[in-house]
């Protein structure tokens, strides 16, 4: 029999979330945390045993069972006592994988993470909006972060199907992190992807801000909000209510000011959104660090880098396009310079 264990740490965020089962028909999801008690009473606080040990003697108490033949019934009711549990230690859990996937040689999806993206942050603030220090992501390159994610079930959701009144970029010689949409206090404000909500509270500017966290390593904000419908460690679902949209905060007139972060760096929403059609442009994203944070483009678009003697209307010429689309694409303006060796892009 082919049984697959799914630890989901999602679950202890929120004890309420269903378990995933029988997938595949065939392979059965169970979520299990803590196997101390009910697998012989240890716990992992014992000290003379080490962690190989630990999840060698889970493994084979697990193993047992299974081959019993144990009833579905019986092993949720487990897995409900396991989810009691708070604590737990990702590298017993970690050990019991490698051991499962040695036997089964099949890759079981146990997350490890107590967090979505945790390899990613190593870090959870549910008290700032921009807690990340440089060092995160010092030595990243270019990165696909993928958009639907069909094993995490994360697909899209428009926040707020509203018109935008103010979009990312340069604003009144000030960075304009996000973008802002038009509505009415009380309107309903919606989840983007799936995730855990890291933030739910008053936060200067912003007034009452969520800020979710995603598997697909993104985090977004919600700010300016009325009321809040969540609270930090929350597992949030795509088109979940998380807030009344309002006016809180540093705000001239109710509207929802939304920001795409990744790793803390804002991220342009609309190389991401469609904003008139509340869609994704795709169903992945690819992020170029820079000097100061990321770009953000589909997969497949092209780039000319800049050499001597080069003038928009020459590049866009050569690439069949008009020196508007090279200026909205890159947010520069025509009379903006031009320096060798940098990139602009020369398709949407
Ligand atoms: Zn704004």
């Amino acid at each position: 029999m082919l049984i697959k264990i799914y630890v989901s740490f999602a679950s202890v965020l929120n004890k309420k979330e269903e378990m995933n089962l029988a997938k595949n028909g065939i392979a059965t999801v169970f979520c299990i945390l803590f196997l101390g008690n009910i697998l012989g009473g240890e716990g992992f606080e014992t000290t003379e045993v080490s962690k190989e040990g630990l999840a060698l003697s889970y493994f084979d108490a697990l193993k047992e069972k299974f081959e019993k033949g144990v009833g579905k019934q019986d092993l949720l009711h487990l897995v409900d006592s396991l989810l009691e549990k708070e604590s737990v230690d990702p590298e017993i859990l970690s050990l019991l994988n490698t051991k499962i996937n040695e036997t089964y040689g099949d890759p079981w999806p146990i997350d490890t993470n107590p967090y979505p993206a945790h390899n990613l942050y190593h870090s959870w603030n549910t008290l700032l909006p921009h807690p990340y220090k440089n060092d995160i992501c010092s030595h990243d390159s270019e990165s696909t972060v993928c958009l639907t994610d069909q094993y995490m079930d994360c697909g899209y959701n428009h926040p707020f199907k509203g018109v935008v009144t103010s979009r990312f970029g340069w604003r009144d010689g000030r960075h304009h992190n996000g973008i802002d949409i038009d509505l009415v206090r009380g309107d309903t404000v919606v989840n983007a992807f799936r995730g855990v909500v890291r933030l739910a509270k008053w936060t200067g500017g912003y007034g009452r801000t969520v800020v979710v966290r995603h598997h697909n390593g993104l985090e977004t904000i919600y700010a300016h909000l009325y009321k809040f419908l969540v609270k930090a460690g929350d597992v949030v679902d795509p088109g979940q209510a998380i807030g009344r949209g309002g006016n809180s905060g540093a705000s001239r007139g109710s509207h929802l000011h939304f920001e795409t972060r990744y790793k803390g760096k804002p991220v342009n929403p609309e190389s991401l959104i469609d904003f008139k059609r509340f869609k994704l442009l795709s169903d992945s994203l690819v992020l170029r660090k820079t000097k100061s944070g990321f770009v953000a483009f589909q997969p497949g678009t092209l780039f000319h880098k800049i050499k001597g003697g080069d003038y928009l209307y020459k590049i866009a010429n050569q690439y069949g396009i008009t020196v508007n689309q090279i200026c909205k694409w890159n947010g520069i303006k025509r009379n903006t310079i031009l320096i060798a060796g940098r990139e602009l892009k020369v398709s949407k």
